[in-house]
């Protein structure tokens, strides 16, 4: 099965990796025609801001959207899942969104004090805690009614599916635990 990772900044190298070791293909994708023939597709964390900035400069909206249309499942990890969301709340007005994934999402959601952290998290359908590496962390504020709230900590949501989509506001590829990204090839993509 080929993976891609949107690899224009941020933690791409260790999804890939990740991704790898659970025996998929993964792709660095650089430019949209990459994304030809992809099952599913990573954006990982980083800084949203710039991975927006570069995504507009290389044609990157557009092109996802489509692929996403045509059956290309999308997981979101941090800056990632702000990315997919159809409404950022606290983004600057020229940040876009994706709008793939019916949600809101926050962005640097959690106060000064608590801007990065870890905490075990209990996280549907995997089987037993999983290290939550939150790092300038967004929140998820709302989901659809379709979508499935996978993880909460703190009462808030911190990982849904919708469709053939996740979004996880952690970094799981930061934890060697590679359950998240199981989950990801045998569950979400072909969810549709
Ligand atoms: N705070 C970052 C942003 O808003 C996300 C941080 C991350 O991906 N670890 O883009």
């Amino acid at each position: 099965m080929r993976v891609g990772v949107l690899a224009l900044q941020g933690a791409f190298r260790e999804h890939i990796l990740d991704l790898e070791a659970l025996g998929a293909s993964a792709v660095a994708v650089r430019m949209p025609d990459q994304m030809e023939g992809l099952a599913g597709l990573v954006l990982p964390g980083g800084e949203s801001t710039a991975i927006a900035k570069l995504m507009l400069t290389y044609g990157f909206y557009d092109a996802i959207r489509s692929r996403h249309e045509d059956g290309m499942a999308v997981w979101g990890t941090c800056a990632g899942a702000i990315l997919m969301a159809s409404r950022i709340s606290g983004a600057p007005a020229d940040q876009e969104p994706l709008g793939l994934m019916d949600a809101v999402v926050r962005r640097n959601a959690y106060g000064r004090q608590k801007d990065s952290f870890e905490a075990p998290l209990e996280f549907a359908h995997i089987g037993g805690p999983f290290p939550g590496v939150f790092i300038r962390a967004p929140l998820i504020e709302s989901v659809s009614d379709w979508a499935e709230v996978l993880c909460r900590h703190d009462g808030q949501i911190v990982a849904v599916r919708e469709r053939d989509m996740l979004a996880t506001t952690f970094h799981p590829e930061l934890t060697g635990d590679p359950r998240i990204h199981r989950y990801f090839l045998d569950h979400v993509i072909g969810a549709s």
